[in-house]
């Protein structure tokens, strides 16, 4: 269960949905690495999982942005608290290796976005609805 926002282009039309949220999956710890499809990822994921006190505190889809391009992405977005560090994972700009920046739902109209098919910036409409 979560939120889609619909971004469409106001120039070409272009649209991109990013979720937010909890999806249906169930998962115990050792199976959500293997849910994981980025085989370095889960790697990393299971030498967590293996430490003392490893607790997943939260897994759910989450919008990403980049800096530097405004290219949007939803991500599975988690965290893994240990006796001494929180977890969580990061993603790249595919164009620029930038690393991209964690959108809470709340913000999404607060940063720019950039249409990947004809580069217009911020000529944009968004709408909201529920997934489930
Ligand atoms: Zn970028
Ligand atoms: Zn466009």
């Amino acid at each position: 269960m979560g939120n889609m926002v619909t971004f469409t282009c106001r120039k070409c039309g272009h649209e991109q949905n990013i979720l937010w949220g909890a999806g249906l999956f169930s998962y115990n710890d050792e199976e959500f690495a293997d849910d994981i499809k980025d085989p370095e990822m889960s790697r990393e994921i299971r030498l967590i999982l293996q430490q003392d006190g490893a607790v997943v505190e939260s897994i759910m889809e989450s919008g990403y942005y980049c800096p530097l391009c405004y290219i949007w992405h939803d991500f599975l977005y988690f965290s893994i608290v240990t006796e001494h560090l929180v977890h969580t994972p990061i993603y790249q700009c595919e164009k620029c290796h930038n690393t991209l920046q964690l959108v809470p739902f709340e913000n999404y109209a607060d940063y720019p976005w950039k249409c990947q098919k004809c580069s217009s910036c911020n000529d944009v409409i968004t709408s909201v609805s529920r997934w489930f």
